[in-house]
């Protein structure tokens, strides 16, 4: 019992476990019914959970009708019912690895072994049941509590994936054909196609789903089934109501048997016979999450063989067998407990929350972005609230929203600042534009960022040229433009203090190793080609791939001088705004008298010609995306990108109508779904690798 159940009275439990479950039943009404949650599912289990405890500490109090009981759901009455001749079970879950390790070791003694556990992604989706009789599909039903489901076969006809016949030969394996089978699985929406779905939700004024769980699930339950048939789901299959009715003997075999059949089974399981490998299973799902075209929130372990399955049996809405190790919650409520305003390169003003510090999917966060004024009053965060703080695996995190229950009265509304932070100049916001601007010329912030913006990856690449170091050099008046750079001698850097002591109240300096790192590097981005030059400069609106386009077009400084605004506009890709700004960016006498420094300190400002111009211009014409990552080729995307460019192909970031080819390489993207949506051919690693290797478009 916790301190916090040991401190109560009887009264008090029995008044908290009674507004517990009138709280966890409105929002399985919410989240079940209406497909429309109001809190996350961390919130919701950490309920469950509380009251768990309870009634565990209360026994008197314990019911057999709690929440705690039951398998979450309802039973609609649109459609009709359908009873569950073997009922439909939840999971137990494992928040953390501490608790998975509790139920193997629960396992193990029960056993007397650690039997061998198929592990398998818990697909984030609505658990449904499909029958088959004599190998026809007859009946589809939900999950409902459980004991009830709904019948929504007219829907799941209209799911691609979804064989209405099985596999002549899988029926060999079946006990008594006289007897339906009835298997299942979940019905999920892939992320895309969620996007896509609220996209479309917004632009006509309606609500959009809260998540692809709620949009498969309020899919799976329209009225109307031509709706569902529109709107993109797909299955995974992993079950049986009744392990008797094949000639199979555990999980995996059964994963096989439903491939066979007919069914899609996710392909990411494996069958692991030690701790350490079902740990480690969870951690490699666990980093691949953000990458799968579908949502995944946990991984389930269950135990391989239907014998020993049998003598574990199950609780009264799990089996025992099996346990759902959830992923960390990738949304968490902190504090905001100020707003500071960041000064960008090109000036725009960005304001940042400050939060307590807190550990979302795993990583802690304590600072995120806000974006832009508007967006701050269109959330309504003031500084005090209790904020949602999202991240999702590796995406920057975001502020969701405040809560408003928990708002205290002295939360302050956030006022934009009239003047920049950094220079103290007036600030303007352009007609049109949501972002506040510094145009001030000498504001040091924004000089700053253009250096580091300089010796980035994407730019020149200035490996070790850390933030840090440019705030030293910029203090002790060494840099203040771009081409300051490439005046910097190794000695100089070599005794560059940091602004640290050591023990002895000495200044640390640079010293001779990094200097000679960080001149090598200087040195090297002399000949890091002109596009990088362009993108390095930071012009407003030119970014890495528009620095590329016009790099092939106008292949040297000089050229792209002469070059008017007009002519600028012809370059495919850009626009009036980023042409207007490239013109106006040469003609400000400060920038091109950088521009010279830069040319007189050796800096490539022309295209040079590279062994691979030499190639034929055989495939000019094709535009290719690559996606996903390649592994047996031993080239990076960007690398197989200048292969592909070499040969007079065009590269791009995104898919249409118009590309010719995608390439899909390791856990594809969204990139992949929607090539094969708008039915452009894709290709693997060995047809890219043949395309690369003889410059002739790919024979399909
Ligand atoms: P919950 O709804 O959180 O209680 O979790 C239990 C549900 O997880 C089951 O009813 C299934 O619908 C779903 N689920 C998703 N993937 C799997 C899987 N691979 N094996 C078993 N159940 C799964």
């Amino acid at each position: 019992m916790s301190e916090r159940e040991q401190a109560m009275t009887f009264e008090e439990a029995k008044e908290r476990i009674a507004a517990l479950r009138a709280e966890i039943e409105h929002h399985t009404y919410l989240y079940y019914a209406l497909d429309a949650p109001e809190i996350s599912d961390a919130a919701y289990d950490s309920l469950l959970r509380d009251l768990k405890a309870l009634e565990g500490a209360f026994p008197e109090l314990d019911r057999d009708d709690s929440p705690t009981k039951r398998v979450g759901g309802y039973v609609e009455r649109q459609f009709s019912p359908v009873h569950h001749a073997h009922r439909m079970y939840s999971l137990d879950n494992a928040m953390d690895e501490a608790e998975l390790i509790n139920w193997m070791e629960g396992i193990e003694e029960l056993y007397g072994h650690l039997p061998a556990l198929c592990c398998e992604l818990k697909i984030d989706g609505s658990s449904i049941a499909l029958t088959y009789t004599r190998g026809l599909l007859t009946q589809a039903a939900t999950r409902g509590d459980g004991t009830t489901g709904e019948d929504v076969m007219a829907n799941m006809m209209g799911v691609r994936d979804v064989p209405k016949a099985l596999e002549r030969s899988s029926l060999e394996q079946v006990a008594d054909p006289d007897v339906p089978l009835e298997l299942r699985g979940e019905v999920y929406m892939p992320k895309s196609s969620f996007e896509a779905l609220n996209l479309e939700a917004e632009a006509e004024g309606k609500k959009p789903f809260a998540n692809p769980r709620n949009a498969a699930a309020g899919s799976l339950r329209q009225k109307d089934a031509t709706v569902t048939a529109k709107r993109d789901l797909a299955t995974f299959m992993y079950s049986i109501s009744d392990n008797r009715a094949l000639w199979v003997k555990g999980q995996w075999e059964l994963l096989e048997w439903l491939k066979g059949a007919g069914f899609s089974v996710n392909p990411d399981v494996q069958l692991c016979t030690t701790r350490e490998e079902v740990l480690s299973f969870c951690t490699a799902c666990l980093e691949k999450r953000e990458k799968l075209p579908y949502e995944i929130d946990g991984v389930v372990v269950k135990v391989n063989d239907f014998a020993l399955q049998d003598t574990a049996g199950f609780t009264s809405r799990a089996p025992k067998w099996a346990i759902a190790f959830k992923f960390p919650p990738e949304e968490k409520t902190t504090r905001l407990l100020g707003i500071t305003v960041q000064v960008g390169r090109t000036g725009a003003l960005t304001p940042v929350a400050e939060l307590e510090p807190v550990a979302v999917a795993g990583s802690v966060v304590a600072r995120a972005t806000l974006h832009n004024e508007d967006e701050v009053h269109r959330k309504d965060v003031r500084i005090g609230d209790t904020v949602i703080v999202r991240k999702a695996g590796d995406v920057i995190p975001e502020v969701l929203g405040p809560v408003i229950s928990l708002r205290p009265d002295d939360a302050l509304p956030w006022e934009a600042p009239t003047v920049c932070p950094s220079c103290g100049m007036p600030v303007v916001r352009e007609e049109g534009e949501s972002q506040l601007r510094c145009v001030s010329i000498d504001c040091p912030a924004q000089a700053a960022e253009r250096l580091l913006h300089w010796v980035s990856r994407d730019a020149m690449d200035i490996d070790g040229m850390g933030k840090e170091i440019i705030g030293r050099l910029v203090e002790v008046g060494r840099l203040s433009d771009v081409a300051d750079f490439y005046s910097l001698t190794e000695p100089e850097l070599a005794s560059l203090t940091t602004g640290r002591v050591n023990k002895e109240g000495a200044a640390i300096t640079l010293g001779h190793t990094v200097a000679e790192k960080l001149a090598a590097a200087i040195d090297a981005s002399r000949t890091r080609g002109f596009s990088r030059v362009l993108c390095g400069l930071g012009i407003r609106h030119i970014g890495k791939n528009m620095a590329a386009e016009i790099a092939e077009t106008y292949p040297s400084m000089d050229a792209l001088m002469e070059a008017s605004e007009e002519e600028l506009q012809q370059i495919d890709g850009i626009g009036e705004r980023a042409a207007a700004s490239i013109w106006a960016f040469l003609r400000t006498p400060d920038n091109v008298s950088v521009l010279e420094r830069l040319q007189a300190a050796g800096v490539a400002m022309a295209v040079q010609a590279r062994p691979g111009q030499a190639k034929p211009q055989s495939l000019e014409g094709l535009t290719f995306v690559l996606t996903g990552t390649l592994t047996d080729l031993r080239l990076s995307r960007d690398e197989a990108a200048d292969a592909l460019k070499a040969y007079g192909a065009k590269v791009s970031s995104s898919v249409s109508k118009k590309t010719s080819f995608v390439v899909v390489g390791d856990n594809p993207g969204s990139k992949y779904d929607k090539a094969v949506k708008l039915g452009v051919p894709v290709l693997d690693e060995g047809q890219l690798a043949a395309v690369i290797d003889t410059g002739q478009p790919p024979v399909l």
